[in-house]
């Protein structure tokens, strides 16, 4: 059983570093020069919260990693259709199955499904700022010069589709980009 206090607080203490972060001119980590292996990528994991969580964190994030950056192999528009098509159909399958019915269940899923920790920053009605910390796809990895999270954004999409309107999803963000967190603009049409 997680305290929700204890989720509160981890969330408080990242959003503090990604405002941080937001307010520089850029990354605070630069873009890396050399070619970038599978394997940095895969074993480059930041996970304290959810390792402190589940010891075998980092294997289940390997996993996950192995299947999402292989279909980089393809270049960028397999795992852009395929990550995000996949999550957008989950994400309105959730709540379809009324296993998400509101903005906590999305938070709660999350975290169930290790993901990551949702954080919604700004809720209006033309649109949304969510970020997501200790993402499972790119939390830790060097900065690549790219947003990699398709499956997160997909997931977002499809559960704000069924729970508020259609949307665009736009990863602004990201571990992938040199920055500490995943932020996520979301816009209704
Ligand atoms: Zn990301």
């Amino acid at each position: 059983m997680i305290a929700e206090n204890d989720v509160n607080e981890v969330i408080k203490y990242y959003r503090n570093i990604a405002l941080k972060e937001m307010s520089l001119r850029a990354p605070p980590r630069p873009r890396t020069n050399k070619s970038i292996k599978l394997s940095s990528i895969l074993y480059s994991i930041k996970r304290d919260w959810f390792k402190k969580m589940n010891s075998n964190d980092p294997d289940y994030v390997y996993a996950f990693r192995l299947l999402r950056f292989s279909m980089d192999w393809f270049g960028r528009a397999v795992p852009y259709i395929t990550s995000r098509e996949a999550g957008y159909h989950l994400g309105l399958r959730l709540v379809d199955n009324s296993i998400v019915r509101n903005v906590d269940d999305m938070v709660k899923i999350f975290i169930e499904s290790r993901i990551g920790l949702l954080d919604v920053i700004k809720e209006s009605v033309n649109n949304m700022k969510i970020h997501i910390y200790e993402c499972i796809t790119c939390s830790g990895i060097p900065n690549i010069g790219k947003c990699v999270c398709d499956f997160e954004a997909g997931v977002l999409s499809g559960m704000l589709e069924k729970l508020v309107a259609r949307n665009i999803v736009r990863e602004r963000y990201c571990w992938g980009r040199g920055y500490s967190f995943c932020g996520f603009d979301i816009y209704f049409v």
